[in-house]
């Protein structure tokens, strides 16, 4: 009788760089939902579920912005051992809050942070992984969304374009019934923010503030200027702006010191 040889999983491994952690957390909690996935995948390196550290992993789910030079070198390290790369959540996609301190002085973010110790600690701009390295796809979202990360896992193992909306939050607002947030006093970046959240903010009762990162091909000046018709003044817009997407209107030009 012949045995039937057993397929090899494909080995998944998760990084962070600089970050909250949240967007791991809420792996570990899909990942409670869907034990399918535990079954499709062998999982060799999760700092913030498991003891197992291997390094031969095929899949990298990479956390975090990149804040310092030696940083560089460990996600190169990653990008070298991965045939595919994701980028896990909006620090990793879009530099999320961290890329905030891009606005000001690199030393007066420093001294700010670390005070009379400030020139102990290295750090410079904080970068999306696209600044240092090819990344295959990316999961949006401050945290990312439980589902849509099942949903890039299985596109993902079958060798598919993971399925992430290009089109604004608007979208998922309107088909949700939503009273548009703008008509109670309040403000919203849902036209120029990609869309796959459920529209969660507006739904709620607020505006979205731009945590997947924006659409291709936004169109920021009407943005600008219907939030300038509601009464913000330049510093509110420009807050609203860089909140979750600092890194992409510095790069810009947008609004740099
Ligand atoms: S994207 Fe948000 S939730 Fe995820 S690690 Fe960064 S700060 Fe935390
Ligand atoms: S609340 Fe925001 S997302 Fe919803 S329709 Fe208005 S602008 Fe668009
Ligand atoms: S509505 Fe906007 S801020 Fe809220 S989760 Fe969605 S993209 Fe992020």
């Amino acid at each position: 009788m012949t045995s039937r040889k057993q397929i090899a999983k494909p080995k998944v491994a998760f990084f962070d760089f600089a970050s909250c952690e949240g967007c791991q957390l809420t792996v570990v909690d899909a990942l409670q939902t869907h034990v399918e996935l535990l079954d499709a995948v062998e999982i060799v390196q999760f700092r913030e579920a498991s003891s197992e550290r291997r390094e031969d992993y095929q899949i990298a789910f990479v956390e975090g912005s990149i804040t310092r030079p030696q940083d560089e070198e460990r996600l190169r390290r990653i990008r070298e051992q991965a045939a595919v790369l994701v980028a896990l959540g909006a620090c990793a996609h879009t530099g999320c809050v961290n890329a905030l301190k891009n606005l000001h002085k690199p030393e007066d973010v420093r001294r700010w942070v670390y005070g009379d110790c400030a020139d102990w600690y290295e750090t410079y701009a904080a970068r999306p992984l696209s600044a240092v390295v090819k990344v295959d796809a990316v999961i949006p979202g401050c945290p990312i969304d439980r589902h849509e990360f099942v949903e890039v896992v299985k596109a993902v193992l079958v060798g598919k374009k993971p399925p992430i909306p290009d089109y604004p939050v608007c979208v998922e607002c309107k088909l949700k019934g939503n009273v548009c947030v703008f008509h109670v006093g309040k403000t919203c970046l849902g036209p120029v923010t990609r869309a796959g959240c459920g529209a969660i903010c507006p739904t709620h009762g607020d505006g979205c503030e731009g945590c997947r990162g924006l659409i291709p091909h936004p169109n920021e000046n009407a943005m600008e200027e219907v939030l300038d018709e509601v009464g913000l003044t330049l510093d509110q817009i420009m807050g609203q702006f860089t909140m979750f997407n600092a890194y992409r209107e510095v790069e810009n030009g947008e609004w740099a010191q």
